[in-house]
């Protein structure tokens, strides 16, 4: 993919999230990896319905502006710290999804067990990351225990935050998370909220390593990078010689 065609997608998919009605005002965001120390990403104070390639900046593992004329957004923290603890992750999404939000302002989990396919898409559980003012340290680090399993999570009193190797990923798991917060909240005013057995929800877990998905994922990301890596010794060690 061209650098355009990334900035392009980028764009698509920020006007996508304004259009699902997940944002508003100058929420959400997203960002892309573009190397260990480059991150292409949306700017703040401006509507995802209006951006443009021209407005997005470039940015570097410590927040720096690179090129760009705007300001980065404040959760990019929160994007750093996902991309610093997993390897596999390329692009990170952030919204204020209505349903998702609304679940995690009243402190309960979205559930994937409620329905099977879910399960094998984002795996057993979509946590909900305690609440903690923003930039605090503590914004960031709550995160930490959840970073092994999860390809989501939702913020109490924030929002949700997706995440995956590409765009289309990232996006279609946010679009997911919310459409199961809208089915739970669906189930809950029509009776009982039901999850599948939990014998099912083992052979489902199978099914997503099987699939490649969630632990299985890292796993392989982890494989190429370390292969990339002997392969650079390597060849440093030939043009050394
Ligand atoms: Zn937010």
């Amino acid at each position: 993919m061209t650098r355009k065609e990334l900035e392009d997608q980028l764009v698509h998919y920020s006007h996508q999230m304004h259009r699902m009605g997940w944002v508003a005002n100058h929420d959400g965001n997203v960002s892309v990896c573009l190397s260990e120390d480059r991150f292409l990403i949306t700017p703040t104070a401006l509507s995802k319905a209006t951006i443009t390639r021209s407005q997005l900046i470039v940015v570097n593992a410590q927040s720096q502006v690179i090129s760009g004329r705007h300001k980065p957004f404040s959760e990019l923290a929160l994007h750093l710290y996902v991309y610093r603890n997993r390897e596999d992750v390329r692009v990170v999404m952030h919204s204020h999804a209505p349903y998702a939000t609304g679940l995690a302002v009243s402190g309960q989990e979205v559930l994937p067990t409620m329905l099977p396919e879910a399960i094998v898409s984002l795996g057993e559980r979509i946590p909900l990351i305690p609440y903690a003012a923003p930039k605090t340290p503590e914004w960031t680090m709550n995160l930490g225990p959840y970073m092994d399993d999860a390809d989501a999570c939702t913020l109490e009193n924030h929002g949700v935050l997706s995440f995956g190797p590409d765009l289309e990923t990232a996006y279609l798991r946010m679009e997911l998370v919310e459409h199961l917060a809208r089915i739970q909240c669906i189930a809950k005013q029509a009776g009982e909220v039901r999850t599948v057995p939990q014998e099912d929800v083992e052979k489902l877990l199978a099914a997503r390593t099987k699939a490649g998905l969630g632990a299985a994922a890292r796993t392989q990301a982890k494989v190429s990078q370390d292969l990339k890596a002997t392969i650079e010794q390597t060849l440093r060690g030939v043009i050394a010689r």
